[in-house]
């Protein structure tokens, strides 16, 4: 299937997530939960995912993430504007720019920001021998874990080139990979009003999603501010991706009285 192709075929009220081996993209779903501590700021919640578990978000709820870095030119300005809206992405570094700039790799998990890794070179795995792309992904994530102190769980693939041998060989490394709904296309040359407009178009067809964009960029340095501002001028909220199993389900407000808890259904005594 193509990495880029939205979700417009899927049910858009179904929120059930499944195990998918191809990578993943967001799932917007209608009942996804907004974080009760969500205020009127850009920053939403963190969602927690797995093997098993897709990204299902609510309308208006973005993720941004930035591939090819860390890079000096650029990705310390980056992390600058982020901290300044007070919200998280996750990178997805090359290894060998994470080895060329580890101290920048470093500064982007000492802010709290997500690692993924995205292969040692960046070539395009899908034309490699089955050897030779095991070895680009595994010497990835050693540099990437390396510079950055973690090791990191999220993967996306190269040109989003990936197959069912390259799906199974990620998975076998425990990584997720993360797939695009919305892609910036900031590699290619544009104003930064060209780009944000692009960007905000994409969110306002897809309900919400993951974002791509390239630290490597200078152009995406210098949208970043604009977009972030009309993400917050237009209610959408970033969620960050957290590697692990969810915490307990939060309780809905709609919580109905017949409900059992784990206790009581231990117990036998929950509702029949
Ligand atoms: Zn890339």
């Amino acid at each position: 299937m193509s990495t880029s192709s939205l979700s417009q075929d899927r049910d858009p009220a179904m929120p059930v997530p499944k195990l998918k081996r191809e990578a993943i993209h967001s799932v917007v779903a209608a009942v996804a939960p907004f974080q009760s501590a969500a205020g009127s700021g850009l920053a939403g919640r963190v969602i927690y995912i797995d093997q098993t578990h897709d990204i299902v978000l609510a309308p208006k709820e973005v993720v941004l993430t930035f591939d090819d870095g860390p890079v000096p030119k650029n990705t310390p300005s980056i992390l600058d504007t982020l901290d300044a809206f007070g919200v998280k992405a996750t990178f997805f570094m090359v290894g060998e720019m994470a080895r060329s700039h580890a101290a920048i790799g470093a500064d982007v998990a000492r802010r709290g920001h997500t690692i993924g890794t995205h292969s040692y070179s960046h070539p395009n795995l899908a034309q490699l021998s089955t050897a030779a792309a095991q070895n680009e992904i595994d010497k990835g994530v050693a540099a990437v874990t390396s510079a950055t102190g973690q090791e990191p769980h999220f993967f996306r693939f190269p040109y989003l080139s990936e197959s069912g041998r390259l799906d199974q060989m990620i998975a076998a490394r425990g990584l997720i990979p993360v797939g695009v709904d919305i892609d910036s296309i900031d590699y290619r040359p544009a104003s930064s009003q060209v780009l944000i407009n692009r960007v905000m178009a994409g969110l306002a067809k897809h309900g919400g999603g993951i974002i791509l964009m390239h630290d490597l960029q200078t152009r995406t340095a210098h949208f970043l501010p604009g977009l972030l501002t009309e993400l917050q001028a237009g209610g959408y909220k970033v969620v960050q991706l957290r590697y692990g199993t969810p915490p307990q389900r939060q309780k809905p407000d709609h919580a109905t009285p017949e409900t059992p808890t784990l206790v009581q259904l231990l117990r036998g005594d929950g509702p029949q």
